[in-house]
């Protein structure tokens, strides 16, 4: 096993698995953030129990390997993290999520900063609507 996963891994200090490698590799195709639970579904074949991916993904993410994501539900997601900060958009009836590239927070930050005295402050915003394929629909 050497492809860009097992050097991912090894960069990190992570012991190489299969199933880590798997969970690496279906993280990356994923056309939006995923649930461990979802995640444990589709890598039936990796044979990793529930837990093992729930902690898997967390120490990945820890070690910013992954990215954590809230999609304003209870449920913690993770993503490839191939971007910096970013946001999410999520549709109301499809669920379909669109990446964000754009943030222009920061100057409400500084607002925020001066107005309450926080300092270090960060956001996590996750915005919906109706995606273009359901407004359509109606
Ligand atoms: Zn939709
Ligand atoms: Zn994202
Ligand atoms: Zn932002």
């Amino acid at each position: 096993m050497t492809n860009k996963y097992v050097s991912l891994l090894r960069q990190y200090g992570f012991k190489v698995t299969h199933a880590r490698v798997k969970v690496l590799e279906r993280l990356e195709h994923a056309t939006k953030p995923m649930t461990a639970q979802e995640l444990h579904e589709e890598l039936a074949d990796a044979k990793m129990d529930l837990a093992t991916v729930y902690r898997s993904l967390n120490k990945f993410a820890d070690a910013g390997l992954i990215a954590r994501v809230q999609l304003g539900d209870e449920f913690m997601r993770f993503e490839f993290a191939k971007h910096s900060h970013h946001h999410h958009i999520v549709c109301n009836s499809c669920g379909k999520v669109s990446e964000i590239e754009l943030c222009n927070l920061d100057a409400l930050s500084q607002d925020i900063a001066q107005k309450t005295g926080f300092r270090n402050i960060t956001h996590h915003v996750v915005f919906s609507g109706d995606c273009q394929d359901c407004a359509n629909k109606s």
